[in-house]
């Protein structure tokens, strides 16, 4: 209601403009549009918006020179999700012959936007591009196309507009083209171009250097190309790069670690982890080896001193895990509970939170779908309740 409000207020503001501009020549048409403003207006302090919307609705119509209220008219029905009646509004304002070159251009990028809203991609595409040549609306368009083409997987197209909006606006744009990159190494990985895939890779990394998606690309189609040093080599990068990304290689280099047969360099590695980071995923895959390759004695012995400073819930399942094989006696029953507790919390636990907007998530998404923004949705290190955050 408030909002609706403080939306409306520029169509006012419109109103008393236009009353007084043509006061000498249309002293009581003037009077009788602004009464009706006033009457939208308190019906929108007394919370009857759908009634004041009428009102509004019902000036604009009698009053087609006013392209200004038509405009504020059409934003608000796009933000109420009326597209449609947006879209009808801005299209009749574009058809207007003696429509103003400006307001022509200004209907031309809000129909762009309902468009946007309603999914009609190709429509919002032709409108911006038609934009683009106009100097007051060249970086509203190119960011639009730029939000289309990552809409329609266009990369190519992405990264030649943002390259145009960098250089137009001055604003660093690297992050999000490596993204795009990344975007098109991974279609060449499915179709198993390596080659193609790497050459994206290294234009990632020179786009943005911080790119911890490129590395870990890089240390699949390493891994897949059976080069583990260099796989090893990779995932190291993401971990300078971000030691929040850990998690997300601790399975491939325990892999890698395993294959070339250097466990006690893997080991090591993970506890000089585990003592800076104590997260739950750490924990875990430190229990983990010390259960294949030193028993369940030293497992035990690791996680009860580890939960007892440093509680998560995947060191509390994998210990409760280790005590079911053991199958100890009275206790047993008790642990198996526990056992299914705990992991029906950790299978709807998120594991990923987005640094932006807060988004907790339970795969990695490297745009986030909440706030559309790039390599902001980072790994937890415990695994936590969606509704916990
Ligand atoms: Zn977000």
């Amino acid at each position: 209601m408030t909002e609706l409000l403080w939306l409306l207020l520029p169509v006012a503001a419109a109103s008393g403009w236009w009353a007084a501009r043509r006061a000498g020549e249309h002293q009581s048409s003037a009077t009788a549009r602004s009464a009706g403003y006033f009457k939208g207006l308190n019906l929108l302090i007394e919370d009857q918006p759908d009634q004041a919307i009428e009102v509004f609705t019902r000036m604009a119509d009698v009053d087609r020179d006013t392209a200004e209220i038509h405009l504020a008219l059409g934003n608000l029905f796009r933000r109420r999700g009326e597209v449609d009646r947006a879209i009808h509004i801005h299209s009749s304002l574009i058809a207007r012959p003696r429509l103003a070159s400006s307001q022509r251009r200004r209907a031309m990028l809000e129909l762009g936007e309902d468009y946007l809203r309603a999914g009609l991609f190709d429509r919002a595409e032709a409108l911006f591009r038609e934009l683009l040549d106009q100097p007051a609306h060249t970086q509203t368009a190119l960011a639009r196309l730029i939000h289309i083409f990552q809409q329609e997987k266009e990369w190519r197209q992405a990264i030649a507009y943002s390259d145009r909006l960098e250089r137009i606006s001055g604003e660093y744009r690297g992050r999000q083209i490596a993204h795009f990159c990344c975007e098109l190494a991974e279609e060449a990985l499915a179709r198993s171009e390596d080659a193609d895939a790497r050459s994206w890779l290294s234009d990632a990394l020179t786009r943005d250097p911080g790119c911890t998606r490129a590395n870990l690309l890089l240390g699949q189609l390493a891994m897949r190309a059976g080069d583990y040093p260099q796989a090893i080599a990779a995932f190291q990068a993401v971990e300078r790069q971000d030691p929040g990304y850990f998690p997300e290689v601790i399975a491939p280099l325990s892999e890698c670690y395993r294959i070339l047969g250097r466990l006690d360099e893997w080991s090591a590695h993970l506890r000089q982890i585990q003592r800076q980071q104590h997260g739950g995923r750490v924990t875990d895959a430190l229990a983990d080896w010390l259960l294949r390759y030193e028993g369940e004695d030293a497992a035990l012995q690791f996680l009860e001193g580890e939960l007892r400073e440093h509680p998560t819930l995947l060191g509390l399942r994998r210990l409760v895990e280790i005590k079911l094989e053991r199958g100890e006696g009275a206790e047993y029953a008790d642990l198996h509970a526990l056992h299914c507790i705990s992991t029906q919390m950790l299978n709807s636990a998120a594991r990923y939170r987005c640094d932006h907007c807060g988004l907790i998530v339970k795969s990695l998404h490297w745009c986030c779908p909440g706030c559309q923004q790039w390599a902001a949705i980072k790994p937890l290190p415990d695994l936590v309740m969606k509704t916990g955050v």
